[in-house]
């Protein structure tokens, strides 16, 4: 599609009187709407003929780079597949047309629904039980922070306004932290990435609030001292959270609350296969132990058992197509082959880490789980950066890992394969990350000055991220 005429934006396209629908003469009475409502002034619309539109959002719908078209490794992201029959599930017009003020009775099924995904996942967790209302992996972390907050408030323990976050936390969870009031304290990582035992013992007193602790950590590293954390937190007053953001690797292995953990959160945007941000809504159930069931928030929201927890996370019920999907996910796997979930993530991962270190550098050097961190290409005198490589493996048509996160090494790259990929994608993978490391050395320009196939080139992302350019008729002034 290389014409301009399908570069164009639809703004470009646009002809003052050109009509994509005519509708049928009014055969019906006029049904006046009130002066106070319309507009006075036209609303800027592009004016297109139908094929013109169709053509313009399908080409650039080709634009798009999806797990359906290619590769995806975006560490902590979890880029998995999303099965098709999730789709077709959540896509019954039994569960579309649902109305969350229906009365209760005429709903029993879905409520069924939503209370087998809520046991399915406190089984494959270990929790008590969960709420599906929190609609994003922060949001979750806010409720399970409130719930922690309101069990202290109840305790008339009101001294503790501390959260303890390891250094190589997700950045929502300071984040969450601080919405909830809570004062954020940083513990370290060891050099072998790990949380530093020793600095949280100094961290420990009656203002702790609770300890937030992300397993496998962002390093995709598993946690191995984690009961005589647990230990320390429960023994000083405090609760432990954790973030499962991503629980690929540990599904079938082991579960949070047997580890200890009192509150935690899941993506099913990430583990349960639903689409992620612009692909869907997202979803962060929030599950606790026995002893914090009444303070989960209730289905309305208003309050809970105990009239403890009194604010609105998400009115009704929460997104109950991505439950559905979620659930689909579960029950096409089973008991049996979910358990191959995480050991497959892992064997993925660790498959890639060890076929490229010799030419990027690892600077932690251990069996990972799900994902793990390369520090950039192994031979720093050419120049090339892990930005640089990004861009080029987009010419390649894979998308780029996740790339400057964590923070603990200047040029973070952080490759999660997940599952699903087969042994071909992988060795396709491996085999384009060691072409690039030669190119670095042999012809670092085309590296730098990458992608040149994509239909759009390298852009300034400074400037990207400093203008935004967020309107057409800013594009038009700009220009001008
Ligand atoms: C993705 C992620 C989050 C945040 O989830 P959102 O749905 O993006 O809000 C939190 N923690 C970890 C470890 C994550 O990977």
């Amino acid at each position: 599609m290389n014409h301009q005429l399908y570069h164009n934006l639809i703004f470009e396209l646009s002809h003052p009187g050109r009509r994509g629908y005519t509708l049928p003469k009014n055969e019906f009475g006029r049904h006046e709407i009130p002066a106070t409502l319309k507009r006075t002034v036209d609303a800027e619309l592009p004016e297109c003929d139908e094929l013109t539109v169709v053509r313009h959002y399908t080409n650039h719908s080709e634009n798009n780079f999806g797990v359906d078209n290619g590769f995806y490794p975006l560490g902590s992201c979890t880029m998995k597949y999303n099965p098709t029959i999730n789709e077709e599930i959540a896509a019954h017009p039994a569960f579309v047309n649902l109305h969350p003020l229906q009365p209760a009775e005429t709903v029993q099924g879905a409520k069924e629904v939503y209370e087998n995904l809520q046991q399915a996942l406190s089984a494959l967790t270990g929790l008590s039980r969960f709420t599906l209302n929190p609609c994003a992996g922060a949001h979750g972390e806010l409720t399970g922070l409130m719930i922690i907050s309101a069990y202290h408030q109840a305790n008339n323990d009101t001294k503790r306004t501390k959260i303890i976050v390891p250094d190589s936390a997700h950045g929502t969870n300071p984040a969450s932290a601080a919405v909830c009031g809570l004062e954020v304290v940083e513990v370290k990582s060891t050099a072998d990435g790990l949380v530093d035992v020793e600095h949280l013992k100094t961290l420990l007193g009656d203002d702790i609030a609770g300890m937030m602790m992300t397993n496998p950590n962002t390093l995709g590293l598993f946690e191995t001292h984690i009961p005589e954390i647990t230990k320390l937190i429960h023994d000083c007053g405090g609760l432990m959270y954790y973030d499962g953001a991503n629980l690929n690797p540990l599904l079938g292995e082991c579960r949070p609350g047997d580890m200890g953990f009192d509150v935690m959160h899941i993506n099913l945007h990430k583990t349960f296969s639903t689409p992620h941000g612009g692909g869907g809504p997202g979803s962060g159930p929030v599950g606790v132990c026995e002893k914090l069931v009444d303070f989960l928030p209730t289905n309305n929201c208003a309050t809970n058992a105990k009239g403890h927890f009194t604010i609105t996370v998400h009115p009704y019920h929460g997104h109950f197509l991505t439950y559905l999907r979620a659930y689909t996910y579960i029950l096409t796997l089973g008991k049996e082959n979910i358990k191959m979930v995480g050991p497959y993530a892992t064997l993925n991962a660790n498959y890639i880490k060890e076929c490229l270190k010799d030419v990027y550098k690892l600077p932690i050097d251990t069996i990972c789980k799900h994902e793990f961190v390369f520090d950039g290409l192994m031979d720093k005198s050419t120049g090339v950066t892990t930005m640089d490589v990004a861009k080029r493996l987009l010419d390649h048509g894979f998308h780029a890992p996740t790339i400057y996160f964590p923070l603990l090494f200047h040029e973070a790259m952080m490759i999660e394969p997940t599952e699903n990929e087969s042994k071909e994608t992988l060795d396709a993978f491996i085999e384009v990350m060691r072409k690039i490391a030669d190119e670095a050395k042999n012809d670092p320009e085309i590296v730098k000055s990458a992608p040149q196939e994509t239909p759009i080139k390298r852009v300034n992302d400074v400037e990207a991220a400093k203008h935004p350019i967020l309107t057409f008729k800013q594009l038009i002034d700009d220009n001008n």
